[in-house]
């Protein structure tokens, strides 16, 4: 069963296009969180961050940083969140790699749904240890 997004890049179902080359399509969200919300979606399936060569990864954050500045000339927005989710866990609705880049005005009343937690004594350092490259 093909994903919303092949749909899109197969030309089956319509979308809002910003830009396109031989491996990235940016469209619009169609259920924006601030007017201007675009998408960087790649042409290969990829499910998700974790599957995609990084290559490809960094040619999709470079028209990213390109809609970023997009968004700020034209729109004006102060800032953006550009963000990736990844997973089901993370909240990834379409199982299809893609970068959301949204455009952000100071005191635009919304907010990210995170609440944050703190470390015991010690224990950053032990995550720390774990996860280190
Ligand atoms: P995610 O939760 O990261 O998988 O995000 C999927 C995004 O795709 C959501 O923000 C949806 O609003 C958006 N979306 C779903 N269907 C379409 C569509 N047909 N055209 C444009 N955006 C869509």
């Amino acid at each position: 069963m093909p994903t919303v997004f092949e749909m899109i890049i197969n030309g089956d179902i319509p979308s809002t296009k910003l830009y396109e080359d031989d491996s990235v399509l940016v469209i619009l969200d169609i259920n924006p969180v601030q007017k201007g919300h675009s998408l960087v979606i790649s042409k290969k399936a990829y499910p998700n961050f974790t599957d995609c060569p990084a290559g490809e990864l960094a040619h999709m954050m470079e028209v990213a940083q390109r809609v970023d500045l997009r968004l700020r000339s034209v729109l004006g927005c102060q800032g953006t969140n550009i963000m990736i989710n990844n997973g089901p866990a993370s909240g990834q609705e379409i199982p299809h790699l893609h970068i959301h880049v949204i455009p952000r005005y100071d005191n635009d009343g919304q907010v990210l749904g995170f609440r944050k937690t703190s470390y015991d004594d010690g224990e950053i350092a032990a995550y720390g240890a774990r996860l280190a490259l």
